[in-house]
């Protein structure tokens, strides 16, 4: 392949790349610290011919009110970026706590929720039940005070040592 053939195909990869960005960089409406991509919801963005992004997204917990909401943000930011937007909802593989990236627990963390344990978790194994870290001091002496915290996506727990109250993200 010669040069001049190999432009168009860079000015289609900073393309999709500038789609991608615009897509994975919407705030989740019920926790604006991480991003669509933070969460891991993302599948892809894929550019067609005509200008159309095509973005793939799985829901979170189904049911969840947010799931309409991400999408017609997701789309919002699409069209803002220049691009025809088109939403596919991909429900297979259903999405699990473990699709958050590292840097989104790391910011639900210093947002002060607890993040989701990973299933893959040696002491999650190891307990038969998840063991909660405090996000403020790290302290492994936690209570769940309501299956339920703000959203029906996280729990209420409360840390034993540092006696503050906290949101757990649960793990699906
Ligand atoms: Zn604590």
């Amino acid at each position: 392949m010669g040069v001049a053939a190999a432009i168009p195909d860079l000015d289609r990869l900073r393309l999709q790349r500038a789609a991608y960005a615009a897509a994975a960089n919407v705030p989740d409406p019920e926790i604006p610290v991480v991003t669509v991509g933070d969460l891991g919801i993302l599948r892809g963005v894929e550019l067609d011919g005509e200008n159309r992004a095509i973005a793939r997204l799985t829901p979170t917990y189904s049911g969840c009110p947010a799931v309409v909401a991400i999408e017609l943000a997701v789309e919002a930011a699409l069209r803002e970026a220049g691009f025809e937007p088109v939403i596919e909802r991909v429900i297979a593989p259903a999405w699990t706590t473990d699709w958050i990236t590292a840097e989104g627990r790391e910011k639900l963390a210093a947002y002060g929720i607890a993040p989701p344990v990973e299933t893959g978790n040696s002491r999650r194994a190891l307990f038969g039940e998840t063991l909660v870290s405090c996000p403020r001091c790290g302290s492994e002496a936690t209570e769940r005070l309501s299956e339920f915290g703000s959203t029906p996506c996280k729990a209420q727990y409360r840390c034993q040592s540092c006696l503050e109250p906290f949101d757990y993200f649960k793990c699906i």
